[in-house]
């Protein structure tokens, strides 16, 4: 019950940034030969099988138990949509390690700049001596996030580090403390970042005291709260004018469309009224797109669908094809607030992850991959809502590009359903689909595949999750 991205087509009409002339004209051809491992599903054993089980039995006697696992199997090598396991399974990747390798695993572009770098000089600390790939990463950024005004950028390791980062500078730049964050966000483990992020369990729970001056407000989630965007707009400034006091407030910082809570997509105009709101109180609008940023909803970035221009940008994740590295872009007077000295790490801007940056964003460009995923989109939705019209649990099928959940409820009601979202990701797991929940209440099964996917591979894991679906339902 295949379809096709032929047949597939989204009623979005996106404006693609121009790639930096320097990253043009990179030859690629035909996607699914670039990968050294045929892009299908194998299961030869058990998931897991008994050479992951004995890594699991060593895991756990030298591994701290706080870090988690979604798949008890080992990987041992990968390309493009697909993951090999110890055992010799082929597993279906439709979660791009947390929407990371957006451009596919190892893909060639990445593998050969890496090899390059890594070859060159592995480290100098940008901040001590400096090196021109830093400096490219940071143009493409500055060229292809929302706004034609000037922008500067830095580099940091991970996303949590460029949240950080980006309440620094807002407050730097204002003189003010206060940052005002949203219902069900996600942005880190760190100690700001976990006062930021909303869920307590697993996130936060025990790991008190957090950072002072965080302000949470509710958000528009369409599904839940039943407002259209200017009315669940009123509500968040309203608290914030009442609560916190417009001008106490340093930042706004807020996920387009919420990542770990959920694939929440806000209801059209919330984040426009919003940001207005923010540049009317001299409020620095920071939008948080290290998980929806780099192509992965169908945009290069998913404030490009909201004709929102924020006014500060984080992103990581999809950016280096795996490699660490993490960026906050924004306008040059609020970047540059910031004093000499005042930002930077040991690592950030690491050479060989800008290196990893610039092939990653090649090859979205020389694919263009945001089209692709409107592509994914098309068909991932058409397959999803034909099986909500057989299972009565899935509630609401949604998101943008190849960022797509599914909502799971008691049916018949709007009980969070997060025993049947387990359920069924573990019998995906079992068959070789990787599959990962998410949201507040657990009860949000996402999708993230990688960008180049092919439409067979996308088509045999939704007959495995429909499978699984009408068995558990
Ligand atoms: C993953 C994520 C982060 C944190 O990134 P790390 O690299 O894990 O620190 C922050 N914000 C959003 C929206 C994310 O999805």
């Amino acid at each position: 019950m295949g379809q096709t991205f032929a047949e597939a087509t989204t009623p979005y009409g996106c404006r693609w940034p121009e790639i930096p002339r320097n990253l043009q004209g990179m030859s690629l051809s035909a996607l699914s030969q670039e990968f050294d491992i045929p892009q299908e599903r194998r299961v030869v054993t058990a998931i897991p099988g008994p050479k992951s089980d004995a890594l699991m039995q060593r895991r756990a006697d030298a591994v701290a138990r706080g870090v988690g696992t979604t798949l008890p199997v080992f990987i041992e090598r990968a390309a493009g949509g697909i993951l090999v396991d110890v055992d010799g399974n082929h597993l279906i990747d439709l979660g791009s390690g947390i929407a990371v390798t957006s451009v596919g695993n190892s893909n060639p572009e990445v593998v050969s700049r890496v090899q390059d770098q890594v070859a060159l000089f592995t480290h100098t600390c940008f901040m001590v001596t400096p090196y021109e790939g830093y400096v490219e990463v940071c143009e493409a950024l500055n060229r292809l996030t929302p706004g034609d005004h000037a922008k500067r950028s830095a580099l940091f390791n991970s996303g949590a580090e460029a949240v950080e980062n980006a309440v620094k500078i807002a407050r730097a730049y204002t003189k003010r403390q206060a940052v005002v964050v949203v219902e069900h966000a996600y942005h880190g483990r760190t100690n700001l970042t976990m006062a930021m992020t909303a869920k307590d369990m697993p996130y936060k729970h025990g790991f008190g005291p957090f950072a002072s001056d965080i302000y949470r407000v509710p958000t528009s989630y369409p599904f839940r709260d039943g407002l259209d965007g200017a009315q669940a707009a009123v509500v968040a400034i309203t608290k914030i004018e009442k609560e916190v006091g417009s001008d106490q407030v340093a930042a706004l910082v807020i996920e387009p469309i919420q990542g770990e809570g959920g694939f929440v997509v806000p209801a059209p105009g919330f984040l426009k009224a919003l940001s207005d709101f923010c540049t009317d109180n001299g409020i620095v609008f920071i939008a948080d797109e290290i998980q929806t940023g780099f192509a992965r909803t169908g945009a290069w970035f998913a404030c490009d669908y909201e004709g929102v221009i924020p006014d500060v940008i984080t992103t990581a994740k999809g950016i280096a094809g795996g490699l660490p590295l993490a960026a906050v872009t924004g306008r040059a007077e609020i970047m540059d607030a910031a004093h000499v000295g005042g930002l930077g790490g040991t690592y950030g801007g690491n050479p060989v992850a800008c290196a990893a940056a610039i092939g990653s964003i090649a090859a979205m460009e020389a694919h263009d991959l945001p089209s692709r995923a409107q592509a994914i989109e098309a068909l991932m939705k058409a397959r999803l809502v034909t099986m909500q019209g057989k299972v009565p649990a899935i509630a609401e099928v949604r998101g943008r590009g190849a960022m797509i959940a599914v909502e799971l409820v008691i049916p018949g009601t709007d009980q969070p359903n997060d025993a049947l979202a387990g359920a069924v990701a573990k019998a995906c797991h079992a068959q070789g689909v990787v599959v990962l929940t998410a949201g507040t209440y657990g009860n949000v099964l996402r999708f993230l595949p990688p960008l180049v996917i092919s439409e067979e591979l996308l088509n045999e894991a939704l007959d495995i999750i429909e499978e699984a679906f009408i068995a558990l339902r």
